[in-house]
């Protein structure tokens, strides 16, 4: 079955272009992925969706993006896809054995996690190196805890890794924060979080049995290094687009984003759109990720419309 459009991704991009594809009634399909729901599924409080003003917990705020797309028809399957084709149309979306041909695609793959890089941080990952301390943060109770960033996701991982540790050390390369006033402010006010200032993280000591024992920092100034015990390292150094699928079908900018056009979610490739984190470096927010989505499912219908009538 030829389908209208295939929507690859779950958060408030892809369910957003599925609420208004499924009005539009085009059908959509959807692969949630290996994270249903995206990155606000792994949130807690997220205050600044505008509608919630007394906040919404992001797995349900996820939900119920969800349910509005399938109450409009939307088929959500929480599959990955593994490979597309976008060479001739229709196009092919690959979900393991299986072949779907669309004559739309919206990409709303979103953005993950970005790891240090260190051999000792993938060994320890899961035992006490985490990129994600709503997921991981009930470990470490009266424990001693380093979040490793300087931006908004590092002040909100510390904040919220005070309600179970003793202590929060955020480890930060400079000696200036990038995170936004209101979280700076949350985060330096609250007595349990201390400050590593002008400080990497060089190495991540302990074993997979004995989880992290320590870290080995170095003063970004001086150069010197120095050992610090801790029970757990959490990362929120940013992120990196999900565009490996993509590589070698759409033209994607220097830090692998995918690059639309003029304003619009259209990628390179007549018919393939793109919308969300997978889009934007900059702003990253659930709204303007939501915003895209919208913008693309509104594309993939004016752009059927103007094939069915040429
Ligand atoms: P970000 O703003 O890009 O900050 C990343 C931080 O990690 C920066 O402080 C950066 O240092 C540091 N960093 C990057 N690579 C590093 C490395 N290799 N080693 C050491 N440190 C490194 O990312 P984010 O905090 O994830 O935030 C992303 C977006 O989401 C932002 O727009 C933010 O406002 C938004 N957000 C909002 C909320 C909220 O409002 N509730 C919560 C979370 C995120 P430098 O500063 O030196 O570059």
């Amino acid at each position: 079955m030829n389908r209208k459009v295939i929507i690859i991704g779950s958060g408030p991009a892809g369910l957003t272009a599925a609420v208004y594809a499924a009005r539009a009634n085009l059908e959509p399909l959807v692969f949630e992925g290996s994270q249903p729901g995206g990155q606000l599924t792994i949130t807690t409080d997220v205050e600044n969706y505008p509608g919630f003003p007394d906040g919404i917990m992001g797995p349900e705020l996820m939900d119920l993006f969800r349910k509005q797309a399938q109450r409009f028809g939307a088929e959500c399957h929480f599959k990955h896809v593994s490979k597309v084709d976008f060479s001739q149309r229709p196009y092919k979306v690959r979900v393991g054995d299986e072949e779907y041909s669309t004559a739309t695609v919206i990409i709303a793959t979103g953005a993950s996690a970005r790891l240090l890089g260190l051999e000792s941080e993938s060994t320890l990952m899961g035992h006490g190196v985490s990129a994600c301390a709503t997921c991981d943060g009930f470990f470490f109770k009266d424990k001693k805890v380093l979040v490793v960033g300087g931006g908004d996701s590092a002040m909100e991982e510390a904040t919220f890794l005070t309600k179970f540790a003793s202590e929060v050390w955020i480890v930060h390369r400079r000696d200036e924060l990038r995170a936004s006033m209101i979280m700076q402010q949350r985060a330096q006010d609250n007595p349990k979080i201390n400050f590593h200032w002008n400080s990497t993280v060089e190495d991540i000591h302990g074993t997979v049995e004995l989880g992290v024992t320590g870290v080995t920092l170095k003063d970004t100034v001086t150069g010197e290094t120095r050992d610090e015990n801790c029970d757990a390292v959490f990362m929120a150094i940013g992120h990196l687009p999900n565009t490996s699928l993509f590589a070698d079908s759409l033209e994607l900018d220097k830090k692998n984003y995918i690059v639309t056009k003029n304003g619009s979610t259209a990628t390179d490739i007549p018919g393939v759109f793109a919308c969300g984190d997978v889009i934007d470096s900059y702003y990253r927010q659930a709204v303007t990720a939501a915003g895209t989505g919208c913008k693309a499912a509104i594309d993939a219908e004016r752009f059927l419309e103007a094939e069915a009538h040429s």
